[in-house]
């Protein structure tokens, strides 16, 4: 087949210009197996009647062009004028430079994450965070694992593996990606009993489901979505009380991360207030509300952590070095909740004044042309779904959506919304004056 003699070979694609930086970061070696599997592609794509190029330069753009995409994509900043603060396709929580610092300084050496430097015996990596999760969340006892999902299965696991757990039924969340409360529990080896209905679940319907098969009651935070209307819940209060009366433990997992009540989320349930109402065990995520890492955070009561801390699971999902650094850092922030709202990115975009937002989008709008709209930002990540952040955008005409999709295939990446014809840029979510510097003059040079 004439198409298939015209394939180039692997040194002179190689030595195609469009290679040379894959060439320069890969090494010869690396790029080497890109251009094969790039040129086998290619093969296999003209066997199966590919129309060949018209001649072997234009063939040997198209395979240099294969290898590029064959290549992993680096991780790529993002300027995030979405208006979604907490937004987990865009890795949730930027961090405190304090919390950046603390990986940088852990990353490039050993460092004792395990070892009691005093006595030179093994340690556990729970010791550079457990006593300060205890101490932000008033319980006895504090760990920190992968992530919250990884809490909740490594809880359920370690607590009630063979035995019941009972969920109120509207509270059968699915925390996001198809991953649902049901197959969670599957998943741990407990049994589900879902009592009550979708908006009414009272206390009565938990205690009349309590057997000795009972291992533990759980409350799930539905925080990506409200039932409204005629609705009733158990407080954690009650709930906590029936446990205890009947020997069963209570697990709050209230998904968001806040330590204690901020008058910026009202409604949102907080860990602090959790365990002051009796639940046993308090789950939250590392990166929503409390603006860390990724990282599965479990507080409670001593006797039962240990006990999770010593389940096999534990090891599977235990925290790395580097997050562990990061959410070391960002608790000490949070040991000043004034200080956590100036230096935690994530706070600091909830609590900023509309007046600076604002102001914002008029120094973008006045250097683009564009014109400000009034925004509803939202907090994210599946807290107080149904709480809108009064916001301001920058509004620039955008038909065909090419302007979003330049600025969004640029670097920095650019990412807004687009709404009627209008890509509105929201500056609730920027981080900086920088980022509205950046925006003004990637948006004036695609025009
Ligand atoms: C987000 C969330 C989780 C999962 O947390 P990850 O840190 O993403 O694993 C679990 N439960 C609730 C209620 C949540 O909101």
């Amino acid at each position: 087949m004439d198409a298939l003699r015209q394939l180039p070979a692997v040194e002179h694609v190689l030595h195609d210009p469009a290679l040379a930086g894959l060439v320069a970061e890969l090494g010869a070696a690396g790029a080497t197996d890109l251009v094969r599997r790039a040129l086998d592609a290619r093969r296999g794509a003209l066997l199966d009647g590919a129309d060949p190029a018209p001649d072997r330069g234009a063939e040997t753009a198209i395979i240099a062009a294969i290898a590029r995409s064959l290549d992993a994509q680096p991780l790529r900043t993002v300027i995030n004028a979405t208006g979604v603060i907490v937004h987990t396709n865009l890795g949730r929580s930027p961090l405190a430079p304090e919390a950046v610092a603390a990986v940088a300084a852990s990353a490039g050496a050993y460092a004792d994450l395990e070892l009691d430097l005093a006595t030179g015996q093994r340690g556990s990596r729970q010791t550079h965070v457990g006593p300060l999760i205890a101490r932000l969340t008033g319980a006895e006892a504090g760990m920190a694992v992968n992530n919250a999902a990884g809490a909740l299965v490594l809880t359920l696991a370690a607590l009630a593996r063979g035995r019941e757990v009972i969920v109120s039924r509207g509270q059968m969340i699915e925390i996001g990606d198809g991953f649902r409360l049901p197959t969670i529990m599957e998943q741990a080896g407990a049994r589900l009993v879902e009592v009550g209905a979708t908006n009414r679940t009272r206390l009565d319907d938990y205690a009349s489901a309590i057997t000795p098969e009972t291992g533990l009651i759980l409350r799930a935070h539905p925080s990506n979505f409200r039932v409204v209307g005629f609705t009733e819940e158990v407080a954690t209060t009650d709930l906590a009380r029936l446990g205890s009366e009947r020997g069963v433990p209570t697990v709050d997992d209230i998904g968001s991360g806040l330590l204690s009540p901020d008058p910026d989320l009202p409604g949102e349930p907080d860990a602090r207030g959790s365990i002051a109402a009796g639940a046993d065990i308090v789950l939250f995520s590392g990166d929503k509300l409390l603006g860390g890492p990724q990282a599965g955070i479990i507080a409670g009561r001593a006797d039962l952590v240990h006990t999770i801390s010593r389940h096999p699971l534990a090891r599977a999902l235990r925290i790395d070095r580097l997050s562990l650094a990061a959410l070391q850092a960002t608790l000490r922030l949070h040991s000043d909740p004034e200080r956590a709202r100036a230096a935690v990115p994530v706070r600091r975009l909830i609590s900023a004044p509309l007046a600076a937002v604002r102001q914002r989008a008029e120094t973008l709008a006045a250097a683009t042309g564009g014109e400000v709209v009034d925004s509803a930002a939202r907090i994210g990540g599946g807290a107080l779904p149904t709480i809108d952040l009064p916001s301001a955008a920058c509004a620039l005409p955008d038909a065909d959506g090419a302007l979003h999709e330049a600025l969004r295939t640029g670097s920095p990446a650019i990412l807004g919304r687009l709404e009627d014809g209008l890509l509105l840029l929201d500056c609730r979510t920027l981080l900086d004056d920088a980022e509205v510097a950046i925006i003004a003059e990637r948006v004036n040079a695609c025009r």
